[in-house]
């Protein structure tokens, strides 16, 4: 067996659910600051939220470890888990700055334990299933296990002056940004939400994927990430409301996780346009079910000071007459969302499209606050607005804006996680998040939404996903994770139905995850024909199969293309 290790650099790094009973891992927070400064800044503080700590840097270790015991009380390890912390100045702005980040030190693959052969493991999560410290030294050292490191800067007058960073424990934060809940959420990524690829160019460290992308599904394509190669990846991570999560624990998760009503814009004529995502307006009436329907018409207004062309609606309408009753589109440019609404408001509109005015998906939520809104209104991308016009300068366009209510809002429609997927590539956010357009927000989103309230939502069913708690499940000897969300009734191998039913073990788990193990695990055909055989012998051993069912998928495995 071949072992792996990869040191990562930090370029890499990224910006209640039954967890078992018992569950603990012992999460030790490093603090490699200096004197004087970040963790042992001695400035005096009173004491908040519950957080004790007599000055600045006691408070902001309290809320390191705290947020680590979060974590330690849910996830289970025999191996301590260090975080190597720093709290510095990062770069920032009066307007834009880095919070905080946080990653694995290191990677493994194919170490004793590793439930998925041929992927990188985050080195906590590896050290938890080998049952031993693979990465074993002093701390403060590449021994550690995550890295993380936050902006001491926050709130002072040359980066984001309006904001700072609130200390205490009880979620309480204000108008400051909570640090435990931004800590949950940059551990989350070091414990094991994210992969190690590059999206921009679909290289993986020294070619191989990771236990993520396992579960990172293209829908268009039907292909997991570890099956793509680097042009498939760059496009994939492209690929807007159509890459998901495709792991069990997360699916089963999903329906007392995510409400039912996706934004969306649908065409009710004429036919072969549409549906469109939309980004909800932060102002006026909240989209709804079943929607407003009704005729589009492009909102015109004067080419002036207020906004260089007839179409970005920043002036009073000028074809309010047949604006009225209708839903207005316009573009975005020059002036504020809700100046552009307001106008197509005035005009009589029951609804307005905003059209973007550059290219990317998916389209942005519309910012901006007037309590005297009373409309709904939505962002559509540039690409689907031109498509939208283009119908209008044929003929009648009918559309419903609203909520889509047979879809969970940060789900497809066949029920599984949206990973956020933009174009173009951010790098550290694409694919290693949740989709943003999740409802309720989610702690893995691509940003921090400020009502997060310190649970970790879906992200332990990801972890459960990934491994962190398979070990208990009562399978079999060998291949014994949960894989994926094949839930088809029979054992179907790469295309080969083999007729035997597909058997849910007391876990959830089935026969089809640990054929897709040992799919996974091979190098070669041979490797995976003698995986399954090894398999099938063993099920039939604990009477779960009879012979004949051996015999059937045995007889697929041959013959299938795979690996
Ligand atoms: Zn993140």
């Amino acid at each position: 067996m071949r072992t792996g290790r990869f040191f990562l650099s930090l370029g890499l790094l990224a910006a209640l659910a039954a967890a078992p009973a018992f569950a603990s891992a012992n999460i030790v927070i490093v603090n490699t600051d200096g004197p004087n400064e970040g963790f042992n800044d001695p400035t005096p503080a009173a004491p908040v939220g519950g957080n004790t700590g007599a000055t600045v840097g006691q408070q902001r270790l309290n809320a390191f470890q705290h947020a680590a015991n979060i974590w330690g009380s849910l996830l289970d390890s025999p191996v301590p888990i260090y975080i190597q912390s720093s709290f510095d100045p990062l770069s920032c702005s009066a307007t834009a700055g880095t919070l905080g980040a946080a990653g694995a030190i290191q990677i493994f693959a194919n170490f004793p334990g590793a439930e998925v052969q041929n992927v990188w493991y985050h080195v906590a999560l590896a050290n938890k299933l080998a049952g031993e410290d693979l990465a074993p030294g002093p701390t403060g050292s590449d021994a550690d296990d995550i890295v993380a490191f936050f902006n001491s800067n926050l709130g002072t007058p040359t980066c984001l002056a309006t904001t700072f960073w609130y200390y205490g424990l009880d979620g309480n934060h204000g108008a400051g940004i909570d640090l435990v809940t931004v800590l949950l959420h940059e551990f989350g990524h070091g414990l094991g939400f994210a992969n190690f690829v590059n999206e921009t160019t679909g290289g993986m460290p020294a070619g191989l994927s990771d236990i993520y992308a396992f579960y990172s599904l293209d829908t268009t394509t039907g292909k997991y990430w570890t099956q793509m190669t680097g042009p498939e990846i760059r496009a994939s991570a492209l690929n807007t409301n159509h890459v998901v999560w495709d792991g069990l624990h997360v699916t089963q998760a999903v329906p007392t996780t995510l409400a039912f009503g996706t934004p969306l814009l649908t065409v009710v004529s004429p036919s072969g346009l549409g549906p469109y995502r939309v980004g909800a307006a932060a102002f006026g009436t909240p989209l709804s079910a079943p929607g407003v329907t009704g005729d589009v018409v492009r909102a015109l207004d004067a080419a002036d000071a207020a906004g260089p062309t007839t179409s970005d609606a920043c002036s009073p309408l000028t074809n309010a007459a047949a604006v009225a009753g209708k839903i207005a589109i316009l573009d975005r440019g020059t002036c504020g969302f809700t100046i552009k609404v307001k106008n197509a408001q005035d005009a009589g509109a029951i609804a307005v499209i905003v059209a973007d005015n550059a290219p990317g998906s998916p389209p942005a939520a519309l910012g901006g606050a007037d309590p005297t809104i009373t409309i709904p209104s939505a962002r559509v991308t540039l690409g689907d607005g031109n498509a939208i016009k283009a119908a209008l300068a044929g003929g009648t366009v009918k559309v419903t804006l609203g909520l889509n209510p047979a879809v969970r809002a940060g789900a497809d429609p066949q029920g599984r996680a949206l990973l956020n997927a933009p174009n173009p590539v951010q790098p550290g956010s694409s694919i290693s998040h949740w989709d943003p357009i999740a409802s309720p927000n989610l702690l893995m989103e691509p940003a921090i939404n400020a009502d997060l309230t310190h649970g970790v939502d879906m992200t332990i069913d990801e972890m459960t996903d990934i491994g962190w708690f398979s070990d208990h499940d009562g399978v079999p000897d060998g291949l014994d994770s949960c894989l994926r969300s094949d839930q088809s009734a029979t054992v179907i191998v790469g295309g080969c139905n083999s007729g035997v039913p597909n058997t849910v073990f007391s876990t959830g788990c089935r026969i089809s995850d640990q054929v897709a193990a040992c799919a996974q695990g091979a190098t070669n055909h041979g490797k995976f024909v003698s995986c399954v055989s090894h398999l099938t012998n063993d099920l039939k051993k604990d009477g779960i199969i009879t012979s004949a069912q051996k015999g059937a998928i045995q007889s697929c495995a041959g013959g299938a293309p795979i690996p």
